[in-house]
């Protein structure tokens, strides 16, 4: 459903991604890894097209269609969404506006709130004096209720108590069921919400070093770090 080839993207004129390559089929889950600055934030957001980041090389197959020089309100329309590692407050905006623009459904948007326990957070700005898990939780449920076909979700643990993390696990595991998603992961936390066979890429300097199962290099990275393995 996704096949990224040689991508090079350049942010504020400087190279950051330096040539990525990165597959994944209908209803599987990626999930990166690398350390800071590796370029984790930038490929999620290159994949959903903000206008920051410039493509420079390659090319970003969604479901047969080259997309790397589309706006983000298409590829949004063709069924990616984001959830950011750091997302913005919306002053004015209301959570439920934003809902009723991503599902027209708000029976449905109704019941999902109940179902998450997102009912209180509807009416207020987006994000606006929210905790950090709260922020991870309202994102989620947008993400939730827009459904896309590939989600991208940037650290859902950071900054997230064990009570949030579990609720925030639980929203993953119910948004990716059937669909596909990409997750980066600083702490390896959100793993354990993830199927088992999640491939696993591990980003440096802009580039994948290594691939495998995702647990497999979670288990590897957290006895011996990040480059274990790699001949170069
Ligand atoms: P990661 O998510 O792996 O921690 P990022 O993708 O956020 O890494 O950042 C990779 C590199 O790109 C960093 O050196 C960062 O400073 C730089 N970078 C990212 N976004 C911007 C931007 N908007 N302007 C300038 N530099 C940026
Ligand atoms: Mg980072
Ligand atoms: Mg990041």
């Amino acid at each position: 459903m996704l096949k990224v080839d040689n991508l090079v993207v350049k942010v504020d004129n400087k190279e950051i991604l330096k040539g990525i390559d990165f597959e994944l089929k209908d209803n599987e889950i990626g999930v990166i890894f690398g350390q800071n600055g590796s370029g984790k934030s930038t490929f999620l957001q290159t994949l959903m097209g903000f206008s920051d980041y410039k493509v420079k090389n390659g090319k970003i197959i969604f479901e047969n269609q080259n997309i790397a020089n589309e706006s983000i309100d298409k590829r949004a329309k063709l069924g990616m969404g984001i959830m950011l590692q750091k997302p913005p407050v919306i002053k004015g905006v209301k959570l439920i506006d934003v809902l009723k623009l991503l599902n027209n459904n708000e029976e449905e948007i109704l019941n999902l709130a109940k179902k998450y326990n997102m009912e209180s957070y509807l009416y207020r700005e987006i994000n606006k004096g929210f905790s950090g898990g709260e922020i991870k939780r309202s994102e989620l449920f947008s993400l939730i209720i827009q459904s896309p076909k590939l989600a991208l979700i940037d650290e859902p643990e950071s900054g997230v108590d064990v009570d949030n993390l579990k609720l925030i696990g639980e929203m993953i595991k119910n948004l990716i069921q059937n669909r596909s998603g990409i997750v980066i992961t600083h702490t390896g936390e959100i793993l354990k919400y993830l199927p088992d066979n999640s491939k696993g890429f591990i980003f440096e300097n802009g580039k994948v070093i290594k691939k495998g199962l995702a647990k497999e290099l979670f288990k590897d990275i957290k006895k011996f770090g990040f480059r274990r393995g790699d001949e170069s």
